[in-house]
């Protein structure tokens, strides 16, 4: 069947809009892509990566590499602040995601996965360029760009992540991300052999999680609650992170003690907020973060980010019509991009309340329980 569009802008070259543009390619879709970063950088943290995340890898044909150059493990290890391991969070793959595990990568290494085949589809990728104006009638989307440029396409697709432009332009009506209150911390080091899974910390003053990106590395993360958005200096980043994360024992202790001024320490407080369905307007849509950013508790975002990506393809495969493949993509997305927002908002508000851990975990084991279903 001929695909009811045959030009697409994406503007947004991380996961999802690279996603995006292998997918429509597959399908013959000419399509453009544009990113603001003249160098088209990520920067260097780690990502974990879920048993749903792992199958929409599969499914985008980019899972032998993820594998070959990230980690894979099985669960979630649930230990007290000493490092005494008292309870394991099953995968979903264990209910029946066919995915080996979860697992993590270096987010660089992603995206140099990802923007290898985005060139090698021949999708035409241009940076250090935006949209400034975009009109949208019932035959294509009129685009001014910010080079001067101008340009006609049958949809164009805003994946320019949780400051979206596109949403600015297409919805000015829209929330803007507002602070959660947490505040995450993230730190690159060796993996020792006995961390062959992720592993949670619960109990203490903040919430701390270790996660393997590769054979030889792991990230951990703390989550701090912090009433005022935090600013620092880089200098002070180790001692702070040192003091935070004091009292705890095994293997966050030592890479406490190993915290000097040259570590790898990466500090972010979290925003959020819910935009309302739908995420298009004629024949412009939202998705990725641009349309349902999240915070980390399910580490579920890059997955949602890819899920949209092939849900777009397969509306647009039966789709007479683009707005008929908009309204079917809207309908598969909605709810389970919002459970996975508000989920982890949830688990947040829960972090913050000082909850017992068994109530955070069960929320984690349920969400991911829901995210197993098929897309
Ligand atoms: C602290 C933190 C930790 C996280 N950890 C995890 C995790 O462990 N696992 C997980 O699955 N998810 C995680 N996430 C979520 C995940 O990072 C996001 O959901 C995912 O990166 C979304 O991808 P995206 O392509 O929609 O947006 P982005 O990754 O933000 O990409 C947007 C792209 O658009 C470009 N851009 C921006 N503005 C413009 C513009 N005006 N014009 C053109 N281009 C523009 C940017 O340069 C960028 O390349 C985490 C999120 C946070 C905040």
């Amino acid at each position: 069947m001929t695909p009811p569009l045959q030009s697409v802008l994406i503007v947004g070259g991380g996961i999802a809009g690279m996603a995006t543009a292998i997918e429509l390619r597959r399908r013959g879709i000419a399509v453009d892509l544009i990113d603001l970063d003249p160098q088209w950088r990520v920067y260097g943290a780690g990502i974990t990566i879920t048993a749903p995340t792992l199958r929409a890898f599969g499914q985008l044909g980019i899972l032998d590499a993820v594998l070959e150059r990230g980690y894979s493990g099985r669960g979630i290890r649930i230990c007290t602040t000493d490092g005494t391991p008292v309870d394991e969070v099953s995968d979903p793959a264990e209910l029946g995601v066919d995915a080996p595990g979860s697992g993590g990568i270096m987010r660089p290494v992603l995206h140099q996965i990802l923007s290898e085949r985005t060139r090698a589809s021949g999708t035409a990728v241009q940076l250090g360029v935006t949209v400034d104006a975009l009109a949208s009638d019932e035959l294509g989307v009129d685009v001014r760009f910010s080079d001067g440029g101008h340009g006609r396409y049958d949809l164009v697709i805003g994946a320019d992540g949780l400051n979206s432009k596109v949403r600015r332009l297409i919805f000015p009506e829209a929330p803007v991300p507002e602070y959660t209150g947490q505040t995450i911390w993230r730190l690159f080091a060796d993996r020792p052999p006995e961390i062959d899974r992720r592993h949670f910390f619960l109990g203490g003053p903040v919430k701390i999680g270790v996660a393997p990106v590769s054979q030889q590395s792991l990230y951990l993360f703390l989550l701090e609650n912090t009433p005022r958005r935090p600013i620092m200096p880089d200098a002070e980043l180790a001692a702070e992170m040192a003091r935070l994360m004091a009292g705890y024992g095994g293997i966050v202790g030592r890479l406490r003690d190993g915290l000097g001024p040259q570590s790898p320490i990466i500090m972010r407080p979290l925003e959020a907020f819910l935009l309302p369905a739908p995420w298009y307007r004629g024949r412009v849509l939202l998705i990725g973060d641009a349309a349902h950013p999240t915070t980390p508790q399910l580490a579920s975002g890059a997955g949602m980010a890819v899920e949209d990506a092939i849900v777009l393809g397969q509306q647009i495969d039966t789709a007479d019509n683009v707005a008929a493949a908009l309204a079917g993509f809207m309908a598969r997305r909605a709810a389970r991009c919002q459970l996975v927002v508000e989920n982890s908002l949830a688990i947040g508000r829960l972090e913050q309340a000082g909850a017992p851990p068994t109530e955070q975990t069960r929320l984690v084991a349920q969400s991911l329980a829901v995210l197993a279903q098929p897309i």
